[in-house]
């Protein structure tokens, strides 16, 4: 965890209006059916815009996710470029606002590099598209060890 932060403080931003550069090697918890095996780069530039925040920058990653019909590891590449807006308060109708990104002068770093990644993975992954899928009869990959008849 060296060298990690878990959320930044944005006093400096928002009180005088200086830009904050962030990068950070962020560990994320699992979500949804994706984990992360290593930590993700963070490259963000932070600026005042009226009573909010702009982050501009990168997220580099991967995540790791199961294939949706045989259920095999898929690695996700990441590679995402970041624009948000984000305002203070939950009263804004920013899609972040309710999640409370932005609590005072303490940046979320994690919740918001998780919805930013949350809002870019597919819903649903497959390790390729040609996959068949697992066999109904004997459990196991119809492309892989199956040896079952498969009429279609
Ligand atoms: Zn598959
Ligand atoms: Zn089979």
């Amino acid at each position: 965890m060296k060298g990690t932060r878990a959320s930044v403080d944005v006093g400096g931003v928002l009180h005088t209006g200086r830009e904050l550069e962030v990068r950070e090697a962020l560990a994320l918890p699992d979500f949804g059916s994706f984990s992360f095996p290593a930590p993700v780069d963070v490259t963000f530039t932070i600026r005042r815009i009226g009573r909010g925040l702009d982050v501009r920058g990168t997220v580099d990653g991967s995540a790791e996710g199961a294939c949706a019909r045989c259920l095999d590891d898929v690695k996700v590449h990441l590679e995402l470029d970041v624009d948000e807006r984000l305002e203070p308060g939950s009263d804004t109708g920013d899609p972040l606002g309710e999640n409370n990104v932005l609590n005072g002068d303490q940046l979320d770093l994690q919740d918001l590099v998780r919805q930013v990644i949350d809002s870019a993975l597919p819903l649903a992954v497959l390790c390729g598209e040609a996959c068949a899928g697992l066999c109904t009869t004997c459990g196991h990959k119809r492309d892989g060890i199956c040896r079952c008849a498969h009429p279609e």
